[in-house]
């Protein structure tokens, strides 16, 4: 296993990133994410509780992990959110806590998130176009996120970025008010190739707006871009520059250009699954463990199993393809 303190998988790459989810569920219903009715959600028993989470993070964290990502489903439903942040954020050796959140319960919610300790934030938002939000999300809640954001940059969040999911014949009237936006509020867009991990199985390749195409579109109708080099290789977006100074905007191009040979992360589902990949078949089940009896060295041997065990990279433009059981919703982006 080489070193103790670093989770190397078998093509090389250190994991030191920890998405980890804290619910399944969500307060909206974007369509390429989860059916509008009828959802299966987790039994609320089989949800991780705070300190088990907590457990598990430590142990990462004693084993490498260095990053970690809150996500859903929606986090801020999940009650006193800000418990399990502090608690995170007195972790020794974790020196990057982010969290990713539909902003619908921001505008209550930041302040205690900061008092808390978090500083990173990701709000998605794929539209600046009420009626548009209604569409994709079935939720009247477009005002609710915009106060959201305000309130981040009131507090003073830095980074705060916004992760847009880029979608054909759909979101490509949002590409140019979206990069305005950013400029004017000092914020990073980040546009998100569609992946085929919602739960009805709507996805499809000419679905998915490409990067290089919004790079062109907003180059040219709003300043062009420049590509940063030597950036971190294994973050998953690249990010671009205006010419003129006006920001960064970047683009997690799964689809037309994955940047699995660089991956650096495993994910926790909010019901204690341990995935080596987004689009992982396989899972490792740690709940058992945290509930169970097993010692530190019983679970973080787990933990770097799953990382020895991972596969090179997703297969979504192979033909071998096959999509993950689980929709992002129970997965975590
Ligand atoms: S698809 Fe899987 S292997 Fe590729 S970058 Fe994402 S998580 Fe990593």
């Amino acid at each position: 296993m080489g070193n103790p303190a670093q989770l190397r998988d078998t093509f090389g790459r250190l994991h030191d990133n920890l998405r980890v989810s804290v619910t399944d569920r969500c307060n909206i219903r974007c369509y390429y994410c989860m059916p509008e009715h009828e959802v299966q959600f987790v039994p609320r028993e089989e949800i991780l509780t705070f300190e088990e989470i907590e457990r598990f993070v430590r142990l990462a964290v004693s084993l490498g992990i260095r990053k970690v990502r809150v996500t859903g489903g929606e986090p801020l439903v999940r009650r006193n959110l800000h418990l399990l942040i502090r608690k995170l954020a007195a972790i020794p050796g974790l020196t990057d806590l982010a969290l990713t959140t539909n902003g619908v319960l921001l505008r209550e919610q930041a302040e205690p998130l900061y008092e808390a300790g978090l500083r990173r934030i990701n709000i998605h938002l794929d539209t600046l176009d009420r009626n548009r939000f209604l569409r994709i999300t079935r939720r009247d809640d477009f005002d609710r996120v915009l106060e959201g954001i305000e309130t981040c940059r009131r507090l003073g969040y830095d980074p705060i970025k916004l992760n847009a999911v880029a979608v054909k014949d759909l979101t490509e009237p949002d590409v140019v008010p979206l990069a305005r936006f950013g400029r004017e509020k000092n914020i990073e867009i980040r546009f998100i190739e569609f992946m085929p991990l919602d739960a009805q199985g709507l996805w499809l390749r000419d679905k998915v707006l490409l990067a290089d195409d919004i790079v062109q579109t907003i180059s040219s109708e709003v300043c062009p871009l420049i590509e940063i080099p030597d950036r971190d290789p294994r973050a998953p977006a690249t990010e671009y520059r205006y010419a003129d100074g006006g920001g960064t905007v970047g683009f997690i191009a799964s689809i037309s250009k994955p940047f699995c040979l660089n991956c650096n992360r495993i994910r926790l589902t909010a019901d204690g699954k341990l995935r080596y990949c987004l689009f992982a078949i396989e899972e490792t089940d740690v709940k058992g463990l945290l509930r169970g009896a097993a010692t530190e060295e019983e679970i973080a041997r787990i933990i770097a199993e799953v990382v020895a065990a991972k596969w090179e990279g997703h297969e979504v433009n192979t033909a071998r393809f096959v999509a993950p059981p689980r929709p992002m919703y129970a997965i975590g982006g």
